[in-house]
Parts: C-alpha cells; sequence; structure tokens
C-alpha cells in the first residue's frame, strides 16, 4: 500500500465491514446514489442543453465537430501512402499469399 494513500485504506476498511456485516457495502453504495442523484439532476439537464449533433456525422457532441471526426481528420492528415504499407491480412489469401492485385509496388 502507497504510504499516505487513503483510497486505499478505506477500501480495506470497506472490505473488512463487508466481510463482518454482508451487504453493507452495497446499502453504503445504494445511500450514497439516493443522497446524490437529486443533486445531480440539475446538472444533468443544463449539461444535456450543452450537447449537440456533430456536422459531419451527427453523433451527439459539445462541439462542432465531435472528437473522433477530429481523430480522423488527424489521421487522414498524416497517413502512409498504401504503397509503403505492409499488406493487411484481408489481402492475404489462406497461405500468406498476397492476393493478385494486393502485390507490393516493387513485385508488380
Ligand atoms: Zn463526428
Amino acid at each position: 500500500m502507497a504510504a499516505g494513500n487513503r483510497h486505499l485504506r478505506y477500501k480495506e476498511t470497506l472490505g473488512q465491514m463487508e466481510e463482518s456485516s454482508p451487504g453493507i457495502k452495497a446499502d453504503f453504495y445504494l445511500g450514497f446514489i439516493e443522497r446524490v442523484l437529486p443533486l445531480l439532476d440539475g446538472v444533468a439537464e443544463t449539461e444535456r442543453g450543452l450537447v449537440g449533433e456533430c456536422s459531419r456525422c451527427g453523433s451527439p457532441s459539445t462541439a462542432e465537430v465531435c472528437a473522433f471526426c477530429r481523430l480522423a481528420e488527424r489521421a487522414a492528415a498524416t497517413a502512409v501512402p498504401s504503397d509503403v504499407l505492409p499488406l493487411a491480412v484481408g489481402q492475404l489469401d489462406g497461405a500468406g499469399i498476397p492476393l493478385e492485385g494486393h502485390r507490393p509496388a516493387d513485385e508488380r
């Protein structure tokens, strides 16, 4: 256990309490949820209003373009030309031989 890490100590204490009183962890968790849920209800409503749709794919996003589309755009911008990439598995036959039309440029 890392010195000073209270979370691990709490976890260990909860584990000991569960051992002597089965179900106490569930009671603690469900009681926590019951008390916190009403407090978060208004927060969720506010945040739901900030979520729109990605202008490219329509997925929920807080930005005009979602994180996935931005990542895909960055990946496409830095993509390596296909003639220098190794062949993909789908371009090989069962024995690992390149299928016709998928030979590396220097073997054509
Ligand atoms: Zn998107």
